[in-house]
């Protein structure tokens, strides 16, 4: 249950822990899992409480709740769970739940809905969650999960408390596996690798693959290449929206100059496109190939 994210989620923890507690939770939240491998059992956690007839946040002491029995064997009707049915969410899949939570409760005072990979809502069924935000029923609360909230719909987004999970220590790749000078040079080299492309396009193209050939060579090095590109193009964002830079502040300059040739929406697609080819790296693409479709798509930015 929550208490065992304590350490790893303190800010989290104290904010979820605090809207029970003091009786004031959300009827919408979105965490955002930030990778965290953990993310979906923060959040059936959290639901837990939420459902628990003495809110406890330690299993340890629910011996005793009916309630909590039952969802800890999936027999609990008033939590259900919405994933990707293939590809995408489906707007059955949402009508589905708006029936069976038609009916009248009769184990708790509350129901809950997690969608898991909320990115993956189609564009109806987006359309039938945003209503369900927009009219919200007395004691029903919507927890979604995403790993990706750009490919959220702004409004579905504005509707929900977001939550931003911390990573998980054991995924993440920066502090595992950097040491604090290693990683000086790999942000330097990430500097130079996006300077070439957005500044110089297509006139470095070789100095620049071999850039990138030369320190994010093998796979878990790659992986470490692909994440810290995806921190530059995130701070690049957090820049053009007068946000603070989690990263990349020694970089600012460059930075600077950087996102001026890019709108958020361009920054927005070039984040997609670097979380989308992020994924093939897991399945062992072909390096040299995800790297051109890398280049091509930074380059291009549409
Ligand atoms: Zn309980």
């Amino acid at each position: 249950m929550l208490d065992e994210y304590i350490e790893e989620q303190k800010i989290v923890y104290k904010t979820l822990k605090n809207a029970i507690t003091k009786n004031k939770y959300s009827h919408a939240y979105l965490f955002e899992a930030n990778g965290n491998p953990n993310a979906y059992k923060i959040v059936l956690a959290f639901a837990k409480m939420l459902l628990c007839p003495y809110n406890y946040s330690n299993n340890l002491n629910c011996v005793k709740c009916t309630q909590c029995h039952k969802i800890d064997n999936n027999s609990f009707d008033d939590i259900k769970i919405i994933d990707a049915d293939g590809m995408w969410i489906k707007k059955e899949q949402l009508d589905e739940l708006q029936k069976s939570f038609n009916t009248k409760s009769i184990q708790s005072n509350k129901k809950i809905y997690i969608i898991k990979n909320a990115e993956k809502l189609n564009v109806q069924a987006s359309n039938s969650i945003l209503k369900f935000l927009e009219e919200p029923e007395e004691g029903i609360i919507a927890l979604l999960i995403t790993n990706n909230m750009y490919q959220l719909l702004n409004t579905i987004i504005s509707r929900c408390q977001i939550i931003s999970l911390a990573k998980s220590k054991k995924t993440n790749l920066l502090e595992l596996l950097i040491s604090e000078e290693e990683l000086e040079l790999k942000l330097d080299i990430i500097n130079k690798f996006v300077k070439n492309l957005e500044i110089e396009k297509l006139n470095t193209l070789l100095v620049t693959q071999n850039l990138w050939h030369d320190y994010f060579k093998e796979r878990t090095n790659y992986n470490i290449g692909f994440e810290l590109l995806l921190l530059y193009y995130k701070d690049l964002l957090n820049l053009k929206l007068n946000r603070k830079l989690e990263v990349f502040e020694i970089k600012k300059d460059t930075l600077l100059e950087i996102s001026q040739k890019n709108t958020v929406d361009q920054l927005i697609n070039k984040i997609n496109k670097i979380i989308e080819l992020k994924e093939y790296i897991k399945v062992n693409a072909n390096q040299n190939l995800l790297l051109d479709k890398l280049i091509i798509e930074l380059v291009r930015g549409e």
